[in-house]
């Protein structure tokens, strides 16, 4: 089955591609989509990420690192330009829904590049003064305008929202092309989530075909990730069609490969 990563990220530490590759390896993952948050995050930055698919072009899928407020939609048409063929939006200056960044959305839609936004809370590596740093602003339903301008964008809400589980599973069954991750550090949000059952948020028949699969962990950690979703598809009864979808087929449908 093909399994692809459709979030994680270059972090800045000796050797981290070769032990990402390894990874992927190991674990049979035919391609990652990374993205580098620069030093905010402790991650390299989008020039690495292009070396990186630059290099690796048949397992790694460059996403381009859209800070709304900071970079506008030519940041964009550049990083489609140079090959990236995914946005990744995190800390944005204001909240998703702001009329002003309507633009990027609109651009990343023309280049027919799926949208990957943070949602939830956020943990920078640094406090972030004077960055205007809000979760408030990365709510999934801030998500929901914007799906209503573009409705052919394709989205990807990542981590189901943190805490706020509920919006985000409700935005993927109210509206197309919308869809989710359950990614993130194996002792935190879903920890939680699996204990209620991750079939309280995504309940509905397919919910599941609204997932995405990825780890957005440290290649140390990947293996603990791809575990533990297995383990819940096979807890939650989805289905080898469905399984197909979630662990590569939405997002290779999303990236057209
Ligand atoms: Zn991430």
């Amino acid at each position: 089955m093909r399994i692809i990563d459709a979030h994680n990220h270059l972090l800045d530490e000796p050797g981290f591609l070769a032990g990402l590759l390894r990874t992927m390896d190991e674990l049979e993952i035919e391609k990652t989509c990374v993205s580098g948050l620069g030093p905010l995050f402790g991650m390299k930055d989008n020039a690495a990420v292009r070396a990186a698919f630059e290099a690796h072009p048949d397992r790694i899928v460059g996403a381009v690192f859209i800070r709304p407020g900071v970079d506008g939609p030519e940041a964009v048409r550049r990083g489609f330009e140079a090959g990236f063929r995914m946005v990744k939006v995190t800390v944005p200056r204001g909240p998703y829904d702001d009329p002003a960044f309507l633009p990027i959305w609109a651009r990343a839609l023309e280049y027919d590049m799926p949208v990957l936004f943070h949602t939830g809370t956020v943990a920078p590596m640094a406090q972030g003064r004077g960055e205007r740093i809000s979760s408030w602003a990365m709510h999934p339903m801030r998500i929901e305008p914007i799906t209503r301008e573009f409705p052919a964008l394709k989205v990807l809400i990542a981590h189901l929202g943190v805490v706020w589980n509920h919006d985000a599973a409700d935005l993927a069954r109210m509206r197309p092309n919308v869809y989710v991750d359950l990614t993130g550090e194996p002792d935190g949000w879903r920890v939680r989530a699996d204990r209620d059952g991750m079939d309280t948020w995504l309940w509905w028949p397919g919910a599941f075909r609204r997932v995405v699969f990825g780890t957005d962990v440290h290649y140390t950690k990947m293996k603990t990730i791809l575990d533990q979703d297995l383990a819940r598809m096979d807890r939650l009864g989805v289905g080898p069609e469905t399984r197909e979808r979630v662990l590569g087929g939405n997002i290779a449908e999303m990236l057209g490969i």
